[in-house]
């Protein structure tokens, strides 16, 4: 049994960690009016880019997100090694391990969320933004992309390589979300016409531009540890697979055992990423577990699924219980 004062200080360090939650910010179903925020750092990009292994509960983070602040370098990732090794394995095994491990990537931004807009001659105004700070959205690579697309268009960039993210001419990026499961979701974006500042207020604007998150400090790879052990873990894994793969093939004797890996592993040999292929989303529309989960983490997994709907039962209720926690700040937005 805990004395009093072991308890409070339980409770304090709960509060302490509380408080440096990240915050993090995802999109339900409906629209939203966003501000993607200027630069972290000096000559920094406005996004940072997040490498990761597998997907899911099994998910690890690449090691190469780790950079010496010294030389520069990327730290080595065993998971990297192997991918490179199956580059020119073509047997099932190792191609069921590929599409296990492949590297992937996914983006973050700061993002303010408008709360609170006003029309004025034609331009949307921001009053006021969620929470009055920036926050962090971790956007899938699809989605991801369309973002850079935007942020790097020229006909954005006339005033400033800022684009859209200039805090004075910027622009508001409609944010439309359609559909809440991980395979029905669309996103749409529609950058506003005009230019608007974050607030009209330069004080404001600066008070509110210091709440940027230096995403360079959210993201670090997994431990050696942590990737040593996805890696035996995948490897029985593709062995399993290949295994239950030969047994089908030979009780159907059919000859379409390789359906969709060929093609898949030329495209992504430079490993950035293999998300949502169109390809992959029409082996999806014969998968029967529909689940309405919330969430962006899109995956690979489609010839995996008997092997993930488990694993997807447990990450439900760990998801939920991830959500519960984000939604305590999760508030209904007037956009008018
Ligand atoms: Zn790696």
């Amino acid at each position: 049994m805990r004395t009093a004062k072991q308890v409070r200080e339980y409770m304090d360090s709960k509060k302490r960690r509380k408080g440096k939650k990240r915050p993090w910010v995802s999109f339900k179903k409906g629209t939203f009016f966003l501000r993607v925020g200027p630069p972290w750092k000096k000559k920094g990009e406005v996004w940072k880019d997040v490498l990761f292994h597998g997907g899911f509960k099994e998910k690890v983070y690449c090691a190469k997100n780790d950079i010496d602040e010294d030389t520069g370098k990327q730290r080595k990732c065993v998971v990297c090694r192997r991918v490179a090794e199956l580059k020119h394995d073509r047997s099932k095994r190792g191609k069921k391990l590929w599409s296990l491990i492949n590297q992937r990537s996914e983006g973050l931004w700061n993002v303010l969320v408008a709360k609170k807009i006003k029309k004025i001659g034609g331009s949307r105004i921001v009053k006021r933004y969620r929470d009055n700070k920036f926050h962090i959205w971790r956007a899938s690579y699809k989605w991801h992309m369309l973002l850079v697309d935007i942020f790097s268009d020229d006909d954005y960039r006339e005033k400033s390589i800022l684009g859209i993210t200039h805090p004075k001419y910027g622009r508001l990026i409609k944010l439309v979300r359609e559909g809440s499961g991980r395979d029905d979701t669309n996103y749409t974006f529609r950058v506003m016409d005009k230019t608007t500042p974050i607030f009209k207020d330069e004080e404001k604007t600066e008070e509110i531009l210091k709440t940027k998150v230096n995403l360079d400090k959210v993201v670090s790879g997994s431990s050696d540890e942590e990737l040593k052990a996805f890696l035996r873990k995948m490897e029985k894994k593709a062995k399993v697979l290949a295994r239950q793969d030969d047994e089908e093939s030979q009780e159907e004797e059919s000859d379409d055992v390789d359906e969709d890996d060929d093609d898949d592993r030329e495209e992504d040999e430079d490993s950035d990423d293999d998300d949502d292929r169109p390809k992959k989303k029409h082996s999806r529309d014969d998968d029967e577990d529909d689940e309405d989960d919330d969430d962006d983490e899109d995956s690979d997994e489609d010839d995996l699924d008997s092997q993930y709907s488990k694993m997807k039962k447990g990450v439900k209720s760990k998801k939920a219980k991830r959500r519960e926690e984000e939604d305590d700040e999760d508030e209904e937005d007037d956009e008018d």
